[in-house]
């Protein structure tokens, strides 16, 4: 797909995000908020849901919860419309609430269709609910920091995911956050494991519209977590100083993204 038609589907889905009545939620929101960034980007980030400022605006991670994601993605030289940010339900909760079991499933096709379309090598989950989507019967205190594949199910064909803990967790934790931003400076080593995991599988005899091993789902869940590679847990100073591709060309070292290509969806 080329960017351009990424940007249309992107859209498309935006669309109907706005004028959903799939769920209860859609009766208690302001504006529903479909997610915004890059559509050519390497890096999907995924919250639960809405709140107050981003039902108001329509756009995800604009409060207090956005403002300190944006300033962790600082500490690895990254900024928010390099990547692409949404949630988990894309209207909000009453009184910010847990979305329920059936608002998630509901609202599930759309973060599907757009993991299919960005077809991202990196899913990073903010908190409980996104990891459940991602990484299910994963523990956020056992597996925050670390990387594993995920099911293509979740429409992420070929993806690694990352878990942090939700940054609103953060910022009622001086512990979180301190555990956060350590996180953080681990994803572009996640982010090279990713993309040195879609080169293996692009090499592979057949690997042109034929399912990999690697891209069927597992039978066994379990098999997910023993298969599960952390991310190198030593600690390390300094982020390595990697930059999400915001183009489907290689060469890695390419020139800096234009970034005048974000588009608001
Ligand atoms: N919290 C979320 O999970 N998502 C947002 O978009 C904002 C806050
Ligand atoms: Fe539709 Fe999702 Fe909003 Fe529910 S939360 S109304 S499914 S867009």
């Amino acid at each position: 797909m080329t960017e351009a038609e990424r940007r249309v589907a992107l859209e498309a889905i935006a669309t109907e995000v706005r004028s959903c009545t799939r769920c209860r939620l859609h009766q208690t929101r302001t504006r529903a908020v479909p997610g915004e960034g890059h559509p050519s980007t390497e890096v999907v980030f995924v919250g639960e849901g809405p709140g107050q400022n981003e039902d108001r605006q329509g756009r995800p991670f604009v409060g207090r919860a956005g403002d300190l994601l944006v300033k962790m993605l600082e500490t690895i030289g990254w900024r928010r419309d390099e990547v692409f940010i949404t949630n988990v339900v894309k209207c909000r909760p009453p009184d910010n609430r847990d979305p329920e079991p059936d608002e998630v499933a509901a609202c599930a096709p759309y973060l599907h269709r757009q993991l299919e379309v960005i077809d991202p090598a990196l899913v990073v989950t903010l908190g409980r609910h996104s990891l459940g989507r991602f990484m299910p019967g994963a523990r956020i205190s056992q597996v925050h920091g670390t990387n594993r594949p995920i099911d293509p199910a979740t429409g992420a064909r070929a993806a690694l995911g990352y878990a942090l803990y939700h940054p609103a967790a953060a910022l009622r934790s001086t512990e979180v956050e301190r555990q956060s931003f350590e996180d953080v400076l681990h994803i572009p080593e996640a982010l090279l494991a990713a993309r040195a995991r879609r080169e293996s599988e692009a090499a592979l005899p057949g690997a042109e519209g034929e399912l990999s091993p690697a891209d069927r789902a597992p039978e066994d869940p379990l098999q997910l977590a023993e298969t599960a590679e952390p991310t190198l847990d030593r600690p390390i100073d300094e982020p390595a100083d990697i930059t999400v591709r915001t183009s489907a060309q290689p060469p890695m070292d390419a020139a800096a993204p234009a970034l005048d290509q974000m588009t608001a969806f």
